[in-house]
């Protein structure tokens, strides 16, 4: 199972759109690692999860065939990881060849709004190859080869926020973002499932600033309490790969500073073109 972080930053970028903070500045003068943008990833080449506002640039800067993908997970409507509009370029005089003829996207009541006003401007001929699949949390999605399992995040109120475990040729995954501090149920459920994780990739947006456990997104001291749990859950173990991503340039995320402060926790840091082999 092969895992690419294609985007690490939050909403805003980093450096951010319109920003001229000084940890903006200095990702602009220091680019390479420092220079992230809006969350995204996909495993192997046929799984993406969201649809970020800066997919395009993900499938220039990776060398990426984004006609090979079949199925599209969506964590949830905000604009950093739900910009759809591009779906409207899938086919017709806007692309030849394509690998795939049909591509499923899932997702929740706020996803599928956002997919069914794209799928309105589509030519009827590129609307023949999608499909929109609704999820909900803790019902079990079979995609091809992955099983994935919704489980509701802490994040919005006006839908249900999903982070997902995906299991693949019998490897599985944690992605578990964007969220707050997960619920109890979410722990609890994974401690009934007795599911080992190869890889978990967690929310860090406030990175060192001080977060409280209620909050929709987490800082690091809240990541670190999320791999307490899932050990003494017996979820992971010392051989699963730890990841925290998703930072806000508000915690001044330079790749260096953010590594020295999580390699004690034995967590790794992600940046955009991360690969990791599951
Ligand atoms: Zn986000
Ligand atoms: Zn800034
Ligand atoms: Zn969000």
């Amino acid at each position: 199972m092969k895992f690419r972080f294609l985007g690490t930053a939050a909403a805003e970028g980093f450096p951010a759109v319109f920003c001229r903070c000084q940890a903006c500045e200095d990702a602009r003068r220091l680019r390479g690692k420092n220079v992230r943008t809006r969350a995204q990833a996909l495993i192997n080449d046929d799984l993406l999860i969201d649809f970020s506002s800066d997919t395009y640039s993900h499938a220039l800067q990776n060398r990426l065939r984004l006609d090979e993908v079949k199925y599209i997970f969506i964590t949830h409507s905000h604009m950093d990881h739900c910009a759809m509009i591009d779906l409207q370029m899938r086919g017709g005089a806007f692309a030849h060849d394509m690998q795939e003829p049909l591509v499923t996207v899932h997702g929740n009541e706020g996803v599928q709004k956002h997919y069914e006003s794209v799928y309105e401007g589509m030519h009827p001929l590129i609307r023949a190859s999608y499909q929109f699949q609704s999820i909900k949390a803790y019902e079990t999605v079979k995609a091809g080869d992955y099983e994935v399992i919704p489980l509701p995040a802490r994040h919005m109120s006006t839908e249900t926020p999903f982070i997902y475990v995906i299991e693949y040729q019998g490897k599985r995954i944690f992605y578990c973002l964007d969220t707050g501090y997960p619920y109890e149920e979410v722990f609890a459920f994974l401690k009934a499932s007795g599911y080992r994780f190869d890889m978990v990739a967690l929310d860090c947006t406030i990175v060192d600033n001080p977060c409280k456990e209620t909050a929709t997104h987490m800082n690091g001291e809240l990541c670190v309490r999320v791999v307490e749990q899932l050990r003494e859950n017996g979820n992971i173990d010392d051989e699963t790969k730890l990841f925290v991503t998703h930072f806000s340039h508000n915690g001044n995320p330079l790749q260096e500073r953010l590594e020295t402060m999580f390699a004690p926790h034995g967590m790794a840091v992600a940046y955009d073109g991360l690969e990791v082999e599951i």
